[in-house]
């Protein structure tokens, strides 16, 4: 199965995403773990995606683009993939179509996670990730037991750079204009879900689930 995940910044996609990986057996290609992974490692896809990333800007589509349509041919992704984060653009949608069409494929489901945007820059702005095996927390939402210690393998807890909030200003801005329009887009193609995502986290999680039987 192909998916989308699709959705606001803070929506819940990559939380939600660590559950899904596992009910469908498919890999979680998500396009900004992929530019951090690249930033840390100081490679020159990293230095030019943090150009964007660090003004709440997107990369631009073509270097996006190519980055997924190499990624999506990798072995763990011959039974399927789910993407997250891309595409965010409809010039990134429609390449993405034309890459899949070439040997036969498609998008099986978009789950669009609904939130309203008024709880967004609070989700964002109280964010935590493990730098060691990359889960996510909330600080009010998700809490940790233990302060600044991750619960499942007991690394280090930071906050990314481009969510604080002058940054998340901009990402709602470009997300607003840019990929909003996707919701349309997909729903033509008849492929859409909508999922309530301003429910608690298992929630949403049993809502997709229900939704990709
Ligand atoms: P995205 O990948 O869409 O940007 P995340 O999955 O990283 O979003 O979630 C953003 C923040 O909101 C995280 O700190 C996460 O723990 C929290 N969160 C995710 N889903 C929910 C939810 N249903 N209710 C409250 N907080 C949530
Ligand atoms: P995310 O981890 O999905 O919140 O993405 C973090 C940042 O990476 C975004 O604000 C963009 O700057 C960049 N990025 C990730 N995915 C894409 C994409 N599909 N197109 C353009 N920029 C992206």
């Amino acid at each position: 199965m192909n998916i989308i995940l699709l959705g606001p910044p803070g929506a819940g996609k990559g939380t939600q995403a660590a559950y899904i990986k596992e009910l469908k057996k498919v890999p979680h290609i998500s396009t900004g773990d992929i530019f951090r992974q690249n930033i840390k490692e100081g490679t020159d896809l990293g230095k030019k995606a943090k150009e964007y990333m660090d003004k709440g800007l997107l990369v631009p589509d073509s270097v996006v683009v190519e980055l997924v349509e190499d990624r999506i041919t990798w072995p763990d992704a011959k039974n399927g993939f789910m993407l997250d984060g891309f595409p965010r653009t409809i010039a990134q949608a429609e390449a993405l179509d034309e890459s899949l069409a070439k040997t036969g494929k498609a998008i099986d489901a978009v789950i669009n996670i609904d939130v309203d945007f008024s709880v967004l820059t609070e989700r964002i702005t109280g964010r935590r990730i493990c730098r060691k095996c990359g889960a996510t927390f909330h600080v009010k939402f998700n809490p940790v037991k233990k302060d600044g210690i991750c619960d499942i393998c007991g690394g280090e807890l930071y906050q990314r750079d481009d969510d604080k909030e002058e940054t998340v200003i901009k990402r709602l801005n470009e997300y607003q204009e840019k990929t909003r329009p996707l919701i349309e887009f997909y729903n033509k193609k008849g492929v859409l879900i909508n999922i309530n995502g301003q429910q608690d986290i298992d929630a949403v999680t049993k809502d997709i689930e229900k939704a990709l039987k």
